[in-house]
């Protein structure tokens, strides 16, 4: 077996386990415990959970985010209802048709406003009652947090968009794969950045933030939660060995890890941005305020980072590229690579 790659900028998902995640891991693997969540590990992870948020909201341990949204956003809508997101959701462009498969039929409104960010305005002109029965009824409004182009939305921000949604008879559903990146990147709480700004289910990444496998679904509301525990199973995502799935919250949220880990993602990020700034062919996509720095940069200096071994996805047109930062990202790694995109630079210039 291979040693694995060194440090790179593919994805959050490309770096390994956090240590305490694998400490907690290790520790839940002594003896027997009841299996599907009767353990203990499963209960001190809902607790902390809740402890985090400071509410007593229902959460749901699955394997991963597209599961979680899919079924958060399917226990909101009915088969003939809509989803408002943007264009750039995850929901939309990355999960296969999952959201409108589980909903039996739900239809996704996009709305394609700058920097991957929704806007009030925007979804009152898309979430319109419908007619008559030609057309689907608006009942869900999916934000993601951070966007899929690395910037957050603020309280306030969050606070008009659910006012917006809940006038219409909608509820909010939040993708929050990186909810830990936007906590850390201001100075809100976890309860601030959902429930109090009138979130109804999060769906709480774990993966990005340096846990092997799982998210939580977190519904704020209780009664949201009626008959998701089947849902759940029906859709496979009901894990037997659950102390496994739930020990690595335990271990990143007992001591505020998982914001630590963030924090740094972030500020790698950050120091990457600041390289890329000094750098007259580098375009910045979108501010740079969580983990994500998206860039346009000439093709012949895409071509030569990966000719130099480095992966990372250019996917925004022909010359956008993501680098994404993690838990682990180091900041001689970041500093490796901007050194070899200046020289990338430099040697076209020639
Ligand atoms: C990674 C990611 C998810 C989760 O994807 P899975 O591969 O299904 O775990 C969800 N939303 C966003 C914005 C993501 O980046």
């Amino acid at each position: 077996m291979t040693r694995g790659l060194p440090p790179q900028f593919g994805s959050d998902n490309y770096a390994g386990i956090c240590p305490e995640a694998w400490r907690a891991l290790e520790a839940a693997n002594h003896g027997h415990a009841p299996g599907y969540g009767g353990d203990d590990w499963t209960r001190a992870a809902l607790d902390a959970i809740r402890h985090a948020f400071e509410t007593d909201c229902e959460v749901f341990f699955v394997f991963n985010g597209t599961a979680a949204n899919s079924l958060a956003l399917a226990q909101l809508c009915r088969s003939t209802d809509a989803i408002v997101c943007h264009a750039m959701a995850h929901v939309n462009v990355d999960e296969c048709g999952a959201p409108e498969f589980m909903s039996g039929g739900a239809k996704l409104v996009t709305i394609d406003t700058p920097h991957a960010k929704l806007t009030p305005e925007a979804v009152i002109a898309k979430a319109v009652a419908p007619r008559d029965e030609h057309s689907s009824r608006p009942r869900a409004l999916s934000i993601t947090q951070a966007t899929e182009l690395g910037t957050i939305y603020r309280p306030d921000e969050l606070a008009a968009l659910c006012d917006v949604a809940h006038e219409r008879g909608m509820r909010v559903q939040m993708d929050g794969a990186r909810f830990a990146n936007a906590v850390a990147a201001q100075h809100a709480t976890p309860a601030e950045l959902s429930w109090r700004a009138g979130v109804d289910v999060l769906c709480l990444g774990g993966t990005k933030n340096g846990l092997p496998a799982g998210e939580a679904v977190l519904f704020f509301d209780r009664d949201l939660a009626d008959e998701f525990a089947r849902r759940r199973k029906q859709a496979g995502q009901l894990a037997s060995k659950m102390r496994f799935v739930s020990a690595p919250w335990v271990g990143v949220l007992a001591h505020g890890a998982w914001l630590r880990h963030a924090a740094h993602a972030n500020a790698m990020a950050a120091r990457l941005a600041e390289g890329l700034a000094g750098m007259g062919e580098a375009h910045l996509l979108a501010p740079v305020e969580a983990n994500g720095v998206f860039v346009d940069l000439p093709k012949h200096a895409i071509d030569a980072l990966h000719a130099n071994g480095w992966r990372f996805y250019a996917f925004i047109g022909d010359t956008g590229v993501r680098f994404m930062c993690a838990w682990d990202t180091t900041a001689e790694s970041v500093d490796r690579l901007l050194g070899d995109l200046r020289e990338a630079l430099a040697s076209s210039a020639r």
